[in-house]
C-alpha cells in the first residue's frame, strides 16, 4: 500500500444535477485523488464525436485538444473497450498510486470497468443524493433553459425517487462498497462530512488548509459548467431557489414516499 492508500477508483454515483462535479472538485483538492470527470461519457464521445470535445474547456484550464490527459486521445481511434484500457493505463502511469475519481454517475458506466478491464479494479462508490425539493426545482429550471419539454412536479419527484432507489438497490445487491453522501450535508457540514468520506476511503486527508476549488487536480471536460467557471470555484455556495417554492408542501400527501426516502438519506448521513 502506497502513501495514498489502496483505492483504484472512486466512482461518484448520482442522478444528473446532483452536485457530482462539485464533489469531484472538492475531493480532488487532495494530492491523493485525481479526477477525470465523467469518464464514461467522455469515452462515449471519443468513439462518436471527437470534434465536440476538442473545443470543450477542461477543468485543468486547457481546451480538450490541449489537455495533458485527454488531448492525446482526441487524435486516436479505438473501440470503447480499448479506450477504457488506455485511459486507465495512462492514469496509472501519470498518477501512479493516486485514486482515479470518476464522476460518470450512471450505473452503466460503473459496470464497464468490470466488463472491459482484465484485472478487476478496487472500486469504491460515493452515492450522492441531493434533496428532492432542490433537485426538482433545479431540473425544472434546467429543462426550461435547454428548451426541453416541461415535466410536472410530482412526475419529477417520483423520477428522483425511483432513480435513487434503483441505484441504492444495485449497490447493495452487488456488494459494492459504497458511502451515502447528502449534497446538502456536504455543503452545510463540510468538515464532518469530509471526515466521514475519508474514513470510508481509509485515507488521510492531505489538504485541510483550503476549500478553494480552483486548486483541484482534475481533468473534467464533460461536467457541469462549474468545472471551468473560476468564479463558481472560488467558494462553496448553495442554490437556495427552492426555499421559497411551495409546491412540495401543496403536494405533500401524494409525495409521502418521496419524503420518506429523502429523510432516510438525511438519517443515514447524520454524524
Ligand atoms: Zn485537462
Amino acid at each position: 500500500m502506497g502513501s495514498c492508500g489502496s483505492n483504484d477508483i472512486l466512482f461518484i454515483c448520482s442522478m444528473g444535477h446532483s452536485g457530482s462535479t462539485f464533489l469531484e472538485l472538492l475531493l480532488t483538492r487532495d494530492s491523493c485523488l485525481e479526477g477525470l470527470g465523467e469518464v464514461g461519457q467522455t469515452i462515449e464521445q471519443l468513439t462518436i464525436n471527437k470534434k465536440y470535445l476538442k473545443s470543450h474547456i477542461c477543468s485543468c484550464g486547457q481546451t480538450g485538444k490541449d489537455c495533458e490527459f485527454w488531448g492525446p486521445f482526441l487524435s486516436r481511434t479505438s473501440s470503447e473497450k480499448e479506450f477504457y484500457k488506455e485511459v486507465t493505463n495512462k492514469f496509472n502511469k501519470m498518477y501512479s498510486d493516486k485514486t482515479l475519481v470518476d464522476g460518470s454517475k450512471q450505473l452503466v458506466f460503473l459496470e464497464k470497468y468490470n466488463n472491459y478491464l482484465e484485472s478487476p479494479k478496487d472500486i469504491k462508490v460515493l452515492f450522492l443524493v441531493r434533496d428532492f425539493r432542490s433537485w426538482v426545482v433545479s431540473e425544472m429550471n434546467n429543462r426550461k433553459r435547454k428548451g426541453r419539454k416541461k415535466q410536472i412536479y410530482p412526475w419529477l419527484a417520483y423520477k428522483w425517487l425511483i432513480s435513487n432507489v434503483q441505484r441504492l438497490r444495485y449497490l447493495k445487491k452487488n456488494n459494492i462498497p459504497f458511502h451515502i453522501v447528502s449534497y446538502e450535508r456536504v455543503v452545510f457540514e463540510l468538515e464532518e462530512q469530509l471526515n466521514a468520506i475519508y474514513t470510508f476511503l481509509e485515507l488521510e486527508e492531505n489538504n485541510r488548509e483550503s476549500y478553494d476549488l480552483k486548486s483541484s487536480n482534475s481533468h473534467n471536460i464533460m461536467g457541469n459548467r462549474m468545472r471551468f467557471d473560476t468564479k463558481k470555484r472560488e467558494k462553496i455556495s448553495y442554490d437556495n431557489h427552492w426555499f421559497s417554492d411551495l409546491r412540495n408542501l401543496a403536494l405533500a400527501p401524494i409525495l409521502l414516499p418521496v419524503y420518506i426516502f429523502n429523510s432516510y438519506i438525511y438519517k443515514e448521513t447524520k454524524i
